[in-house]
């Protein structure tokens, strides 16, 4: 039985039919599907999604799709950037196999996007924290599109990173409330050498920005270290994530929070796996970041 039944090179799709199709076919040959959902601009981070998905299953499939109903107006929807030549080289050169591209016309044929689609994923409790509250709507577009996918590529895997931490944990959450036969797999989050987790919006920042950008996982590092160094009060932790930002130059601190890593709860105490989670407008961009706290700290 030959591995790779159906592809002998990458193809590339953008119509709905012929992409499930092809995915039933490798599943049907034996083969397994691992699916990586990008919004394109493909950087390390993303390839290192497809490298896990390769480690894991047979083929590889990867959505490049700028998802509208996750921006709200005033966000950067148009100004996204879409490199899709370079990002289909990319794809090429890490050894997908199948590309899944589709217009916002296929994705929501008819829709009148500011009303949405008649049906919406909304997961409630995960997303009334962090970026929640702060981005009213993202979450509804985001899980509506990822369920919207799973339905066009049954994969056996899916693969997210957890530099969208919060992300990570929505997903999971209506993978297990909708019963979808889909392994969720979270991947670590992937630095710049300096630290700065990579993202697609890193390329809004001037160059005075993306070294002040650091400050972001400067203080992210420091504060997850004073945790296993025995602090628990998470007011103090917060205070000294703020005071690395604030003194590193001109910053919006949108939110330093630290929740539970499996409900995403407001923590006052460290005392079980936490996440420590920010959002912060540089300039234009909006960045964010988190780290994990695994091992519940000892009392001091
Ligand atoms: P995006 O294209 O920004 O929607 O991201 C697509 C996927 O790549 C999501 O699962 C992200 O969490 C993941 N991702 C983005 N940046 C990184 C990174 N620096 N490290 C690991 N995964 C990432």
């Amino acid at each position: 039985m030959t591995l790779k039944p159906t592809f002998q090179d990458m193809n590339v799709y953008t119509d709905i039919l012929p992409c499930r199709t092809a995915v039933r076919g490798i599943q049907r040959n034996g083969g397994t599907v691992g699916l990586v959902p990008t919004m394109g601009a493909i950087h390390e981070g993303h390839v290192s999604l497809i490298r896990a998905a390769k480690a894991r299953c047979s083929h590889v499939a990867v959505t490049i799709f700028v998802n509208p109903t996750q921006f709200a107006p005033t966000d950067d929807f148009t100004a996204y950037p879409r490199p899709l030549e370079a990002d289909l080289d990319s794809c090429k050169r890490a050894g997908v196999d199948l590309v899944f591209t589709p217009t916002v016309e296929t994705m929501y044929p008819g829709a009148r996007l500011e009303s949405r689609t008649s049906t919406n994923v909304h997961v409630s409790g995960l997303t009334d924290v962090l970026c929640g509250p702060r981005r009213p709507g993202h979450f509804d577009g985001v899980a509506t599109i990822v369920a919207k996918l799973f339905g066009i590529l049954p994969a056996d895997a899916v693969f997210f990173g957890e530099k969208d931490y919060q992300q990570l944990a929505v997903i999971r959450q209506m993978v297990r409330d909708l019963n979808i036969p889909i392994e969720i797999v979270g991947c670590p989050t992937v630095r710049e050498p300096d630290g700065l987790a990579m993202s697609s919006r890193n390329a809004y920042l001037t160059s005075a920005q993306r070294t002040q950008a650091t400050c972001l996982s400067r203080a992210l590092f420091d504060a997850a270290e004073r945790i296993r160094g025995g602090e628990r009060n998470i007011a103090a932790i917060v205070d000294g994530i703020r005071e690395g930002i604030v003194s590193a130059g001109p910053a919006q601190i949108e939110y330093v929070d630290v929740v539970d890593s499996n409900t995403l709860d407001l923590l006052s105490i460290v005392d079980r796996p936490a996440r420590i989670c920010l959002a912060v407008r540089i300039g234009s961009c909006r960045l964010i970041d988190n780290v994990g706290v695994d091992a519940p700290p000892t009392p001091r």
